[in-house]
């Protein structure tokens, strides 16, 4: 199976609203609540292409019981550490009148040294039975910014491929500890190597930058215009078709998956490059973060181009 880890996982709120004006009175048209943060999206992408996925993680109060009960609803199996602290609420207020969405995040809840032993021996023995292990996300209050590093070398006894897709010190305290796979986009690279690439010559150097770092697969995601890959020397452009997009939140995440559910079924690196793109692209016509539907992913397969530089 594939594990995801979401370390704060969330409650995604989104209102929809007519008119929303701040410091005024305004009423909600539609609310959607769905249980989120990043590794619990790209879980749900990975269930909606049909791969053995389960979601890990700490959970807290009445919205850990919330994200857990919408992890059963939509069949997602899972496994958290519950602590006493509320998981966080993100707000996502979308104007329908202008397209403007605002967001507010809660900070999530405080992870102690005990909660996070107890954590480490979780992820070690859901890693032995896990073809791969994705970390995702954030890292809460109370874990140091290495806690990656350190659950990927405690990994390193089990089989599992490491995927890291996170930001910040968090990423670079990550990188050495040379997971198989990251995905910076273009702000992640520029914290990872000191300078934000300004052209493809430079995003090909960054990502050798990488790879001489111990990583063996890693892709920048640069949104609408695709991404680019280093995988095992060899660089890999890919672009994807022009869409109408919807919300591209949660693309990154849908992308990550979609890499994971190719190397899960040892598809060739190319067919991997276009499941992961068609992933990220399927994501942006949905409303929603971590949303894909199998005929936009098949649509999108066929209009994936990929060249080696
Ligand atoms: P997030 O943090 O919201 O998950 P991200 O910044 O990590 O996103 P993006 O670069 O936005 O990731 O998107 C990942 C992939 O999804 C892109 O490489 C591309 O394949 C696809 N994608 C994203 N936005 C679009 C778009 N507007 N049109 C077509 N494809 C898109």
């Amino acid at each position: 199976m594939i594990t995801t880890v979401t370390l704060n996982a969330a409650i995604d709120k989104t209102y929809v609203l007519s008119d929303f004006q701040l410091g005024k009175v305004s009423r909600i048209g539609q609310i959607h609540a769905v249980a989120g943060g990043k590794g619990i999206n790209a879980a749900r992408v990975l269930h909606q292409l049909g791969i053995r996925t389960l979601a890990t993680g700490f959970v807290g109060g009445s919205n850990g019981d919330f994200i857990l009960k919408n992890l059963d609803q939509q069949q997602i199996s899972h496994d958290f550490v519950k602590v006493d602290d509320e998981s966080r609420i993100c707000l996502n207020i979308m104007n329908a009148s202008n397209g403007e969405s605002t967001e507010l995040l809660e900070k999530g809840p405080l992870i102690t040294e005990q909660q996070l032993a107890e954590f480490r021996q979780k992820i070690v023995l859901l890693g032995q039975q896990s073809r791969i292990v994705i970390f995702s996300g954030s890292i809460p209050a109370g874990l140091s910014t290495s806690v990656y590093a350190e659950l990927i070398e405690a990994l390193r006894k089990t089989n599992a491929a490491v995927f890291l897709d996170t930001s910040g010190d968090g990423l670079i305290h990550g990188l050495k500890a040379a997971p198989f796979f990251m995905k910076p986009n273009e702000d992640e690279i520029a914290q990872l190597t000191g300078k934000r690439p300004e052209n493809e010559t430079e995003l090909v150097q960054s990502l050798h930058q990488l790879a001489d770092s111990g990583i063996e697969c890693a892709s920048v995601s640069l949104g609408a215009s695709g991404s680019m890959t280093v995988y095992k020397g060899t660089i890999y452009r890919v672009r994807v078709p022009s869409i109408e997009a919807l919300n591209p939140v949660g693309s990154g995440d849908a992308y990550v998956a979609g890499m994971a559910a190719g190397i899960y079924q040892e598809l060739p690196i190319e067919d991997c490059l276009r499941l992961a793109a068609a992933c990220g692209t399927a994501n942006a016509l949905s409303a929603h973060a971590g949303f894909v539907k199998r005929e936009d992913v098949d649509a999108f397969l066929k209009q994936i181009e990929i060249v080696q530089l």
